[in-house]
């Protein structure tokens, strides 16, 4: 029988507020243990939370960029629960009246758009880390660190409409790629900042029904959720197939041996004894607040991807890799600004300037070569100051010394040799150092015109004007 997979994903994005969600404590990840709290994120008696206005302008915005509708009204709601990192014994979430619900992703699978539907996006408080050992060693104590308690989270569930690891490491790619578009969300999930449950189904293709689902959790990197979710597809066949049924459960993606865990049965809503909130009033959104919301959104990534390839006719694929961050397409138009050669630009950028930053596992944001260095360096290249070897070297330097390409250039003496009387001279000593190679030529076998273009090359450390060198060299040969 063939199946088919149903995936729906729950995803938490710590927003990049300055303070939590309830109190002014700082959100800053990495501090000392239990130094970001407060009675408040303490969760001590006759405390009352204050909910952050920053929090919500964020949730709006990602709301706003996902399609869905935001609600007017919504409510706090406990999520009633015991665990020894969550000191209040409740998390404050939204429940019945969630912020936002109702919207879409689109996203690109095999060059086919897929949407895939958003259920709903609500707010909720981080919960505290428990340390089951100190830098690496067990100590048969577990430890509890406070500072992650009362982050804001915003919970974004979507539909059951994927169907596959691949789609779901998509979808959530394009997710994380508009959060930090929107400047709300760092997108870090080996910190922790985006995190991702996956519930899984199977069915017989054609079945409209939905299987029972398991949830899948711990999926810290993209890979780990394409892996965890294919491996847990092709478990709940294989159950299937031998007659059994999958259970409704919890299970861990388990990174060393390369499979799924069963953790817990799932708990249900009503386990969680849901309520309003008493300590907070209902959250009211006015329309015209939100108009101003919507309009401070900022271009897209899709439209920006559509963009680009208008406007500086580059390929589909350059604009996609180009638009994958939003620091990335800003370098990329700064760049342009100075030298409008929107492909030259491209090429560099994806081959030179990406491979580097993936050499020392950077961002473009620490690129140390600004677009106006980068530009003066296409300028040299241009104007046939510098050749196109020279200008890979050139670039190297600038990125490991911060110089200027025309400091480089000057100080080490790298001009192109383009005039003719030097390299005519330079051009003759080869060809009379190489006798064989060029009779080889004149009886016909002109590829190793390339070996002497070569030897000239070597000769004029690379700075020979490639051009000149081809035209004299192939008018002595042919004489
Ligand atoms: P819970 O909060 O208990 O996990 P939700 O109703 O919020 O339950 O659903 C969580 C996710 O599970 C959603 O993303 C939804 O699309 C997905 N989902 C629901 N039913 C199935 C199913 N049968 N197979 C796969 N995913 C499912
Ligand atoms: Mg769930
Ligand atoms: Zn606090």
């Amino acid at each position: 029988m063939e199946y088919e997979a149903v995936i729906g994903l729950e995803v938490h994005a710590q927003l990049l507020t300055k303070s939590k969600i309830f109190c002014g404590c700082p959100t800053e990840f990495g501090a000392d243990p239990n130094v970001n709290t407060c009675p408040v994120c303490l969760g001590m008696p006759g405390v009352l939370p204050v909910l952050n206005g920053k929090v919500v302008e964020f949730a709006v915005k990602t709301g706003l960029a996902l399609h869905c509708e935001i609600a007017g009204h919504s409510v706090f709601a406990r999520k009633n629960y015991f665990y020894p990192d969550l000191p209040k014994g409740y998390q404050i979430s939204q429940y019945e009246l969630p912020l936002a619900t109702g919207g879409y992703l689109d996203v690109e699978v095999d060059g086919q758009e897929r949407r895939i539907g958003i259920t709903r996006i609500h707010l909720e408080e981080d919960a505290g880390k428990l340390m089951h050992e100190i830098e690496g060693t067990v100590t048969g104590y577990s430890y509890v660190d406070f500072n992650r308690t009362g982050v804001p989270l915003l919970e974004i569930v979507s539909e059951p409409d994927i169907r596959s690891g691949e789609e779901a490491r998509i979808y959530l790619q394009t997710l994380r790629t508009i959060l930090r578009y929107l400047d709300v969300c760092d997108g870090n999930m080996e910190e922790g900042s985006l995190r991702c449950d996956a519930n899984v189904s199977v069915r017989p293709r054609g079945e409209n029904r939905y299987g029972t689902r398991t949830e899948v959790k711990n999926m810290n990197s993209f890979r780990f959720v394409r892996e965890a979710l294919d491996y847990e597809i092709n478990r709940q066949i294989n159950v299937l197939e031998s007659g059994e049924s999958v259970a409704q459960e919890t299970r861990l993606w388990d990174t060393g041996q390369g499979m799924t865990i069963s953790m817990r049965g799932k708990e249900e809503a009503h386990d969680y004894r849901y309520f309003p909130d008493p300590d907070l009033v209902p959250l009211k959104l006015e329309t015209a607040w939100i108009e101003i919301v919507k309009r401070s959104l900022p271009e897209l990534p899709q439209e920006k991807k559509e963009r680009f390839v208008r406007d500086y006719s580059i390929p589909r694929y350059d604009s996609d890799v180009l638009t994958s961050s939003k620091a990335l397409a800003d370098y990329f138009e700064a760049c342009v600004g100075e030298f409008p050669q929107p492909k030259i630009v491209s090429n560099w950028i994806m081959g030179e300037v990406l491979r580097m930053l993936k050499r020392d596992s950077g961002e473009i944001e620490e690129c140390p070569i600004t677009p106006h260095q980068l530009a003066e360096l296409f300028q040299l290249l241009e104007k046939g100051t510098i050749s196109g070897k020279i200008a890979k070297q050139v670039f190297e330097e600038m990125y490991t010394t911060g110089s200027s390409a025309g400091e480089i250039v000057r100080s080490q003496g790298l001009e192109q040799v383009s005039d003719e009387t030097e390299l005519e001279k330079v051009i003759a000593r080869i060809v009379a150092e190489n006798p064989e190679t060029v009779a080889k030529y004149r009886s016909g076998k002109t590829k190793v015109l390339g070996f002497l273009v070569g030897q000239v090359m070597k000769e004029t450390k690379g700075k020979a004007n490639p051009e000149i060198v081809n035209r004299i060299l192939q008018g002595k040969l042919t004489s």
